[in-house]
């Protein structure tokens, strides 16, 4: 594999772009418009910056990572000569199989289409495609440049030649990839999303306030990020749609997203990357302070 296509330059697919880049592939980063893609290729700039001011790579090297990025809002061009597709856009269902149509109809017959979803049934992108054998879940974990673990996802209809390749794919990248089964949220977003609905119900029933309820879990359990401060930094957006698929796909209440976390995102309160959630964020500043609406 040597051309990749990533669609998505929001937090997870300019991190993947970056990765790829990074490892010497020519990577296609498609987004819907140019302001889009700007915000992404800025961001992997500035994270390109922070790994040569820590001594992970060098100048020379971010210089040749962000010379094999190729920003576009081309899509059917990037497919043509694409060995593998990762469709990293929003988590929503119908904009998911959308683009699977197009980019089978766009890609090469030999082309692998991989899937970033947190919870999508992979199985059912699949089946909007003429290929289902080769649509399979790369789940990275975010952020992708310095997370190494992939969850891989084998759709019903997934070959096993396309899970021996993205297994091997993934860790040529230096990632530890683990394979699972298609069932809603697969496995880190089955077991992960509960807690964090349970975190925002803690709050939102006046169990404890932000702070004491990420300081519990982060010093009581010894989690390195609180559970809201986490929802943050995933989007709230995207635990709120994850959340419905656990509802929906299994049908159990227990899954049902927190009145609060839907009232926080219908009101644009999406975490760190619209600038406030539970805590509010400052450009430039690694200062924590709790959201006005939650500050006792
Ligand atoms: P995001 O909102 O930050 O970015 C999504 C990007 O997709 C946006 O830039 C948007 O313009 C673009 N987009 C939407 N429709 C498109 C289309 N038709 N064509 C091209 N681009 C399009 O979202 P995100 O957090 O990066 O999530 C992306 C995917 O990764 C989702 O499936 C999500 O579940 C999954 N994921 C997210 C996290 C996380 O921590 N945020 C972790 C793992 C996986």
């Amino acid at each position: 594999m040597k051309n990749i296509v990533v669609i998505g330059s929001g937090t997870m697919g300019n991190g993947i772009a970056h990765v790829f880049a990074m490892y010497h592939y020519t990577v296609h980063l498609i987004d819907i418009n140019d302001e889009a893609l700007n915000r992404g290729m800025n961001t992997i700039s500035k994270n390109l910056d922070r790994q040569v001011s820590k001594q992970i790579i060098t100048e020379e090297e971010k210089a040749k990572t962000l010379s094999n990025l190729h920003p576009s809002t081309d899509l059917k061009a990037a497919c043509s000569t694409a060995d593998l597709v990762i469709e990293a856009a929003t988590e929503n269902l119908n904009i998911k199989l959308d683009l699977f149509k197009k980019i089978d109809e766009f890609s090469g017959p030999n082309t692998i289409l991989a899937s970033n979803t947190s919870s999508i049934s992979i199985t059912k992108i699949g089946s909007v495609t003429k290929r289902p054998d080769k649509v399979i879940g790369m789940h990275f974990m975010n952020p992708v440049p310095v997370m190494k673990f992939v969850e891989v996802i084998r759709g019903y209809a997934t070959s096993d030649a396309t899970t021996t390749s993205i297994l091997a794919l993934s860790k040529a990248l230096g990632k530890s990839p683990t394979e699972v089964n298609d069932y809603p949220g697969f496995v880190a977003n089955r077991i992960l999303m509960p807690m964090i609905n349970e975190a925002i119900y803690s709050l939102y029933e006046g169990v404890a306030g932000v702070e004491e309820i990420d300081t519990v879990m982060k010093l009581g359990m010894a989690h390195p990020m609180g559970p809201l401060q986490l929802a943050d930094f995933i989007g709230l957006d995207v635990c709120l749609s994850i959340l419905n698929v656990l509802y929906e796909g299994f049908g159990n209440p227990k899954y049902a997203p927190c009145p609060l976390l839907k009232n926080m995102v219908t009101a644009g309160y999406l975490g760190a990357k619209s600038g406030e959630g539970f805590y509010k964020y400052i450009a430039g500043s690694k200062d924590l302070q709790v959201s006005s609406m939650f500050k006792k």
